[in-house]
């Protein structure tokens, strides 16, 4: 079995080669990102591995089925990457729907904290032997409310966390959990009402820009708003003027709508021609994180280990549970059990 590994990292190839340590697979890691000229380094593989930031567009499908690659094994969770639709019927697509869902609710609250104690400030001073406190006062957690959007494996698990805060937790979910103990609200309410929002939900057509100047305008001023979950859900220059006007309090991102074009590369002594990231970077209530929030020593093992299985159950079986298909996001009109191929 031989697979073209794109956007490779070392923490990956770490983590792959531990877990392929028998040898069973011929994996060929690849530093370059999947695209159209790329596409012909998985000549004579049987699948390629890619990550958030392959643009897996149809150009790049046509061309991997006309090399007769059957496989598209994504080792993240989400797939908006990827036509999905335009796929269907030519090419398989298999995920990780969950590696540690830990991992990331963790980095929301982590980030959280940095922001609303500044952390972040207090490190550079005392560094600097400044120990001085001026600016660093914060707010406690205890008694706000957080709105949750998206409460499945990573909503629920931060709603956990934010309630051992002793935070008011209200939620918006397109398909609520039923009997889960969570208080669901419209999306309408949820603005107004939460001091804290934070993002679980997939991207999607739908919710694209859900943060904009209008939705800003509805939240309470001073919100502080954390995303970990796909940067295009927040328009970043409505954002930025949300923050000028002093709307918003604080923003914690983990993701970005362009970060494509930058993220997991070293730009440091580089001019970044982005203007919305580098005034939103400039600011000091905002704090990036480039794409981090997976990143633990479990959460790495978990995906290598579930990537692996999910390219030999699909080649070797008749189906895997962890294929994906433009028919399943919306699970009522999902027409497969999993209990075969989606095609
Ligand atoms: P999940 O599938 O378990 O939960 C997603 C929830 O969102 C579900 O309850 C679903 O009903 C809900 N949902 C779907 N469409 C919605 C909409 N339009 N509005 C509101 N809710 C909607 O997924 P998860 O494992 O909890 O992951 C959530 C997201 O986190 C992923 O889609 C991915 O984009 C992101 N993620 C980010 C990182 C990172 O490193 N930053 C890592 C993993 C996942």
């Amino acid at each position: 079995m031989k697979i073209a590994f794109y956007d490779a990292k070392d923490y990956d190839k770490n983590s792959f080669v531990r877990a392929n340590a028998e040898g069973k697979y011929q994996i060929v890691f690849y530093e370059t990102r999947l695209t159209k000229d790329t596409c012909r380094l998985a000549e004579g593989c049987d699948a390629v591995c890619v990550f958030v930031n392959d643009d897996v567009n149809r150009e790049v499908i046509d061309e991997l089925v006309k090399m007769n690659v059957r496989l598209i094994a994504l080792r993240c969770a989400g797939y908006n990457n990827v036509d999905i639709e335009y796929a269907y019927g030519k090419i398989h697509i298999v995920r990780v729907p969950a590696y540690s869902p830990y991992a990331v609710a963790e980095h929301a609250m982590a980030l959280l904290l940095t922001s609303i104690r500044r952390i972040h400030k207090a490190y550079i001073r005392t560094k600097d032997f400044n120990f001085s406190l001026s600016g660093l006062t914060g707010f406690d957690l205890h008694g706000k409310t957080v709105g949750v959007v998206g409460t499945g494996k990573i909503g629920r698990i931060f709603i956990d966390i934010c309630r051992g805060f002793g935070m008011h937790v209200i939620a918006y979910d397109k398909f609520p959990a039923k009997d889960s103990g969570i208080e669901y609200v419209s999306l309408e309410d949820l603005w107004k009402r939460s001091d804290i929002i934070s993002f679980h939900c997939p991207l999607t057509d739908e919710n694209r820009h859900m943060v904009n100047a209008d939705t800003i305008r509805q939240m309470k001023k001073g919100v502080v708003l954390i995303n970990t979950s796909r940067g295009a859900l927040i328009d970043a220059e409505a954002l930025v003027d949300g923050i000028k006007q002093r709307q918003v309090g604080a923003a914690c991102l983990d993701v970005y709508e362009e970060e494509s074009n930058v993220f997991f590369h070293d730009y440091s002594g580089h001019i970044v021609d982005d203007d919305v990231l580098a005034r939103l970077i400039s600011m000091p209530n905002v704090i990036v994180t480039s794409h981090q929030a997976f990143l633990t020593e479990e959460a790495l093992s978990n995906i290598a280990d579930t990537t692996l299985q999910n390219i030999e159950d699909f080649f070797k079986d008749e189906y895997c549970t962890n294929e994906v298909c433009y028919k399943c996001p919306a699970i009522a009109n999902c027409n497969q059990d999993h209990s075969k191929k989606c095609f």
